[in-house]
């Protein structure tokens, strides 16, 4: 620990990590950061942090950080140090020309859920703007997009229902394809604490993790199932919910729509989706299924946190939509201590899907063919729009790959590293003509690059972030930015050039544009959050100072709507070539790919991904605690050492995925969600072999 004195003055900021958003008052001598001190009057954390939002912080003045804008003709060439004017020039200039050359829809672009919404609304209105089509897409198409979706279908609305104190009034709480211990450190605390003073829990994951044994906490009930078993396991425990007469009828009768639920409850009463029936499938014994949906039904306010164990998965949408069912048909949406709730996994990926990053939507997820809505951006941004949705992400590789698309704009985001079959992606990235990152570090992607423009950090960003329970918290720099211009300033002054003048001059500003545009920020302004300290939108003339449970009394679109989702077993499945299963996660000292925890002394407690692997499946393959071991899947293949652990389930080995030289996705598929693309990374049949490397 280095003593760097007393400080002189602090800032309010935001953690830029998880989706917890918790306030810190970083403590500053000069422009230099002394220490980050956990905010007591932080909304989302009341005072409490976690190793990498206290200690993690490092990387923001890291000796590989990049400062001055480079540009190659070529990415198998060097890279050429430039001015900013130059930088932008060749971007508007190429992306222009590639236009020219094959069409309006060759290029787009791709928003970041580490940066601020203001940033993220100017990306994305530069492409609709300035590109004048829909190619825009965000990160959160490979985490949480099946979240927007069946929220979306069956509530109204793309966002969990809750806020983070509902914990504290819940007698049951379900995690199911979460980790909060390690993902959601702050959150995992309020949680525990409940858990401690009596509420009950379920967890449904195939790792025995560490919430379903700790401290004065034990799980009623641990479900291991079979990794891309959760439709089966849900539809199950509403099949009990159903033919044992737990339905909250009342509840159903007033708030939902009975045409829906009546198709849904034939559905589900059929007894293909009974416990006993699935057992095989899910790999649960039918009598805890049993006892924990009754437990769920009948134990008081049940809520349902889930993480990307959910999403991830080709039937992540219809998951979303079977905790939806399951929620409505016990009464447990719409008060204190229940609900629906997702959480995320990166700081700002509620703000960056709220802020129009997906092909099909404006900001406040209002589709692009809508003409009223369409109406009201053309009137404003003074320019015609494209009614046609863009390409996602995996569209925009595919048709890199076939020729068809040719330019590409990343905001921080690592895609080479953190999206699906590496080698696809490559691929991919290599057919491109003109690739340009925006990013602190040469990352794995700017390896294909031709434009690098160094971003800022979160000690030098101002503007605003959305955490996991729709709360926008204030992000202010504490230095100035140290490479020279805000990144949404750059990214206005590519639209400029491109022939689509954008004129901010503050992110206030930028906020101000957004609540103009957007009916669930019309209340938001700099001004209240300084006031108020954060607001959960919607935040409008209804409910000015915010909204921190949704649903109460009524859904957002009128009616509750009950999905039929039916279970559709992945195509990846095993066989004698590849008998188990893998699946990924993250570690506490950790964060995603490790762009920037890796380069702080966190690094210490993690500094190599590791394969957990059940004891039995580890002695059938002669593989010793601390082996190196090949991971072979139908992709690819990786080398890592493997730890022998008896909390995972004889068939199912497991990685994180936060070390480059690993490169967990190396060996990950293209399956993806059947209604979002968001990919598969939960389930990719493997086997795993001593490996002669030392
Ligand atoms: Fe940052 Fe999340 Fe840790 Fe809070 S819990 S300090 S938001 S990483």
């Amino acid at each position: 620990i280095i003593d760097k004195g007393q400080p002189d003055h602090s800032v309010v900021t935001t953690c830029a990590y998880c989706g917890v958003g918790c306030s810190f008052k970083a403590e500053m001598k000069g422009d230099e950061v002394v220490r980050m001190m956990p905010y007591k009057d932080g909304g989302a954390n009341e005072g409490h942090s976690c190793v990498k939002g206290r200690f993690a912080w490092g990387y923001a003045t890291h000796q590989n950080r990049m400062l001055k804008p480079m540009l190659r003709e070529k990415f198998t060439d060097p890279w050429r140090e430039v001015s900013w004017d130059e930088a932008i020039d060749f971007t508007a200039k190429r992306f222009l020309e590639i236009q020219a050359k094959h069409g309006i829809g060759s290029i787009g672009g791709i928003t970041s859920s580490r940066c601020t919404n203001e940033e993220v609304y100017v990306v994305q209105k530069m492409i609709r703007a300035a590109f004048h089509n829909n190619n825009v897409d965000t990160c959160a198409r490979v985490c949480h997009s099946p979240t927007g979706y069946g929220l979306r279908q069956t509530f109204g609305t793309s966002a969990g229902t809750q806020d983070f104190k509902s914990v504290d009034k819940s007698d049951v709480i379900l995690i199911i394809g979460a980790n909060p211990t390690d993902a959601h450190p702050v959150f995992a605390s309020r949680m525990k604490k409940r858990l401690r003073d009596g509420a009950k829990l379920i967890v449904i994951d195939p790792r025995r993790t560490d919430i379903v044994r700790s401290p004065h906490i034990e799980a009623q009930y641990h479900l291991p199932l079979l990794p891309g078993t959760n439709v089966a396991i849900f539809n199950a425990f509403a099949h009990v919910v159903v033919t044992e007469g737990l339905v909250k009828r009342d509840y159903v009768a007033e708030r939902c729509d009975l045409e829906d639920f009546a198709r849904w409850e034939k559905f589900i009463s059929d007894p293909k989706n009974s416990p006993e029936a699935l057992e095989a499938i899910t790999g649960v014994l039918a009598a805890d299924v049993r006892g924990a949906a009754r437990l769920f039904a009948t134990g008081g306010n049940g809520a349902i946190y889930y993480g990307l164990g959910v999403t991830e998965h080709s039937q992540g949408s219809t998951m979303v939509m079977a905790m939806a069912n399951l929620a409505m048909a016990t009464g447990n949406i719409g008060r204190d201590g229940v609900g629906v709730n997702p959480l995320r996994g990166q700081n700002n990926v509620q703000g960056s899907c709220d802020m129009g990053s997906f092909p099909h939507e404006f900001t406040g997820y209002r589709h692009v063919a809508d003409n009223t809505v369409r109406d009201l951006f053309e009137k404003l941004w003074n320019v015609e729009l494209d009614a046609e949705p863009g390409l996602r992400i995996p569209n925009m590789f595919n048709a890199a790959i076939e020729g068809t698309f040719k330019g590409l704009f990343v905001q921080g985001e690592d895609i080479a590293q953190s999206d699906p079959n590496t080698k696809h992606v490559n691929s991919a990235l290599e057919s491109l003509e003109c690739l340009v990152v925006q990013d602190l570090f040469l990352n794995e992607t700017a390896a294909f690059a031709h434009v690098f423009l160094p971003g800022t950090s979160f000690l030098e960003k101002d503007g605003t972030f959305t955490n996991a329970e729709r709360r926008i918290n204030r992000v202010r720099p504490v230095m100035a930015p140290k490479q020279g211009m805000q990144e949404w300033e750059v990214v206005a002054r590519i639209a400029t050039a491109m022939g689509y003048p954008m004129g901010y001059t503050t992110e206030s500003e930028i906020m101000d544009e957004i609540a103009r545009v957007t009916p669930t920020f019309a209340g938001v302004s700099f001004e209240k959050l300084d006031r108020l300290g954060s607001v959960q939108w919607p935040c409008n003339d209804a409910a000015p100072e915010g909204t921190p449970i949704m649903h109460i009394g009524k859904f957002v679109r009128g009616k509750g709507r009950f999905m039929v989702t039916e279970f559709v077993p992945t195509d990846e499945r095993t066989n004698r070539f590849f008998p188990l299963i893998l699946t990924t996660g993250r570690i506490l000292s950790q964060y995603n790919v490790g762009a920037q925890t890796r380069r702080t002394a966190n690094v210490a407690w993690h500094p190599e991904d590791v394969l957990e692997i059940h004891p039995h499946d580890a002695e059938e393959r002669g593989i010793k605690d601390g082996a190196m071991v090949s991971l072979t899947s139908r992709v690819g293949a990786i080398t890592l050492r493997a730890v022998i652990a008896d909390r995972m389930p004889q068939g199912v080995v497991y990685t994180t995925f936060h070390h480059p030289v690993t490169g967990a996705n190396v060996i990950t598929t293209n399956n993806s969600d059947w209604a979002t693309n968001c990919p598969e990374y939960k389930v990719t049949a493997v086997q795993v072999t001593v490996s002669n490397r030392p």
